[in-house]
């Protein structure tokens, strides 16, 4: 039996991995950590408040001693950390946050986990701290370029990735100086049910319901890899119990799409559903496809300072040496 703190839970990635753990491990407990900033929404995990096996904590992750007292009451043996601050734009327009949570604060968590597990001696041996990171860390790649894998040198471009790349570090001096057991995962661009609609593909679906515009940056043939979020969590479940302490795995939906491709998708989706349900126009009156089709919403607007052309993730590591492979195409996913 587990008991993990899932840092972070309350946000679009957590609160899909608490509903995935509760599901499949009906002997493990979980605690959620979450400072509930402006992308943590409690109502996530509604659906689980009632369930024994669950407990919700408000704070942060560089409240030390709330960390060491959550460690210890509950007999964590895992901590998976999702909490972050996220979103690039917003690390481009206000970067300290980024270096407060991504840095320092996770700096602390680290600390914490370490006084616990290995200063106190509790959990020497079966301890395990999993940090959530992104492909982002390895900057830009070209057209022909081959795809990141777990040796690509750190190049992040954004004072997001700067700080996701700021803290996959410390996880690893954290291993090889003090011993701690960590597992990194880096992972590609996700979606599903829950995400904050700042984010592209929400954003899109959002602003189609209430008959607005559906802005892309420059070109729109900036080139991301998209993984539904719940085969994410089936990645990290098998990092977290099979993967090697000290070890990295990059996690992909081996599914390169265009943002413009990837927003047209989305539309054809949204005209085939309104053609065939003409009930929902009712639902939002303010609709885009009650006065054009939706994608006449596109609208191209000026670049993101510093915008990354292409990502792509080669994830034949966890492949090979875990069995992970994604399930969920982005038709299908969408
Ligand atoms: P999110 O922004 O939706 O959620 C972040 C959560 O962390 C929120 O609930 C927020 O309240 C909480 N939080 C922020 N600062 C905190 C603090 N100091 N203490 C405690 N809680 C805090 O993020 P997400 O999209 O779910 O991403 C989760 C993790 O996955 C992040 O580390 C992110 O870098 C990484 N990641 C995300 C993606 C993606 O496409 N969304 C891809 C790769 C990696």
């Amino acid at each position: 039996m587990r008991r993990i703190l899932v840092t972070g839970g309350a946000g679009f990635i957590g609160a899909n991995f608490v509903h995935y753990w509760l599901l499949r491990y009906p002997e493990d407990k979980l605690v959620v950590l979450d400072k509930l900033t402006y992308a943590g929404c409690a109502s996530s995990l509604d659906s689980v408040t009632e369930n024994e096996r669950y407990a919700f904590q408000k704070g942060c992750i560089g409240d030390r001693s709330l960390v060491q007292s959550l460690l210890l009451k509950h007999e964590i043996d895992t901590v998976v950390n999702f909490a972050a601050e996220s979103h690039v734009d917003r690390s481009i327009t206000g970067p300290d946050e980024f270096i407060e949570t991504n840095v320092s604060a996770t700096h602390r968590l680290l600390n914490a986990c370490r006084d616990v597990w290995i200063e106190q001696g509790k959990k020497t041996e079966s301890h395990r701290f999993h940090h959530i990171s992104t492909d982002e860390v390895y900057g830009s790649l070209g057209p022909t370029d081959p795809a990141f894998t777990e040796n690509t040198q750190y190049r992040p471009n954004s004072p997001y990735s700067a700080s996701k790349a700021s803290s996959d570090h410390l996880v690893r001096a954290y291993h090889h100086t003090y011993g701690l057991n960590t597992t990194t995962s880096n992972c590609s661009n996700n979606y599903g049910p829950y995400q904050f609609p700042e984010k592209l593909i929400p954003l899109c679906i959002t602003n189609l319901l209430l008959g607005k515009k559906l802005p892309i940056y420059g070109d729109g043939k900036n080139i991301r890899d998209w993984l539904f979020v719940e085969d994410h969590c089936r990645a990290v479940d098998l990092v977290v119990r099979k993967g090697v302490a000290g070890e990295v795995y990059n996690v992909g939906g081996n599914c390169e799409s265009t943002n413009l491709l990837l927003v047209e998708t989305i539309c054809n989706e949204f005209d085939r559903f309104y053609q065939d349900e003409p009930e929902l126009f009712e639902s939002y009156p303010e609709n885009w496809m009650a006065k054009s089709t939706a994608s006449d919403a596109i609208d191209f607007v000026v670049d993101r300072p510093g915008h990354d052309r292409r990502y792509a993730v080669n994830a034949s590591k966890i492949s090979v040496e875990l069995g992970f492979e994604p399930l969920i195409g982005l038709e299908e996913g969408i």
